[in-house]
């Protein structure tokens, strides 16, 4: 989506507003003990009491070979993305991190953000992967001025990942947003500055760092959403939906406890 009227703004900004205050409820309901199927029926229920539409249920990304079934993913441990609540209730326990991703339609236009939080306190090495990979996404969107490229962001990300010593997950990265929930640009997680697409004043763009703990390399599911670390390790995935601007990136889908 390319913003070019005040309304456009204003509407693509309410959105964020309500999908930041979704996101944190449920971030707040995380708890060992709780199936991962109440954090999906609860962000249905928080999306449409508002008259909004949860994007992602039964939308089929391109390639896919089914529609998505939820209205939130939830990714656990060494589940990188999409991983599927209402077909894999799993329980969470204590000690375990999760990532929360969710986008939330309202007047037609479309956000997505994404948080990874631990179930009760983790160990060191997980709240490392979980700082670094926030700060890839802050390192990211401090890239986004008209006239940077593409590459200026995967850049960003990457280096704050790998000196924190944990690894990006290459075959996934953010995405242009607004009118779809995926739109152009594909945007990587790693890259060289100056390449790439030049970026623009008005653009709406998602972007989604995602690292892991160990090797880089993933594995798709059975259930043909849920992608896994090959090798076990833990996933962190952080991401918000951003418009550029002439003079800052504003962060559309800040959460309460971030502003
Ligand atoms: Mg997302
Ligand atoms: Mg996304």
């Amino acid at each position: 989506m390319i913003v070019r009227t005040q309304e456009q703004k204003e509407t693509l900004l309410e959105a964020g507003k309500r999908l930041g205050i979704v996101l944190e409820t449920l971030a707040q309901a995380v708890s060992p003990g709780l199936s991962v199927d109440v954090l999906d029926t609860m962000a249905e229920k928080l999306i449409r009491e508002k008259g909004d539409i949860p994007s992602f249920l039964n939308y089929t990304p391109e390639d896919f070979p089914r529609p998505y079934p939820a209205s939130l993913c939830v990714s656990v441990n060494d589940e990188i993305v999409h991983g599927i609540p209402n077909e894999n209730p799993r329980v969470l326990k204590d000690g375990d991190i999760v990532s929360l991703d969710l986008g939330l339609t309202h007047k037609k236009v479309i956000v997505d953000s994404a948080l990874t939080v631990s179930v009760g306190k983790t160990d060191k090495k997980s709240y490392a992967l979980m700082d670094a990979t926030a700060s890839a996404l802050e390192a990211g969107i401090a890239t986004l001025k008209p006239g940077n490229h593409l590459g200026d962001i995967g850049r960003a990300i990457q280096e704050v990942i790998e000196h924190a010593g944990f690894a990006v997950v290459k075959e996934l990265g953010g995405h242009g947003v607004g009118d779809e929930v995926h739109e152009e640009p594909y945007i990587s997680n790693y890259g060289k500055p100056g390449d790439g697409q030049e970026l623009v004043e008005g653009m709406v763009l998602a972007l989604e760092p995602i690292s892991s703990a160990g090797k880089a390399s993933v594995v798709l599911g059975n259930d043909d959403y849920t992608y896994r670390t090959r090798d076990g390790s833990r996933s962190a995935h952080f991401e918000h939906t951003i418009l550029i601007e002439k003079d800052a990136p504003l962060v559309v889908t800040r959460r309460p406890s971030e502003i």
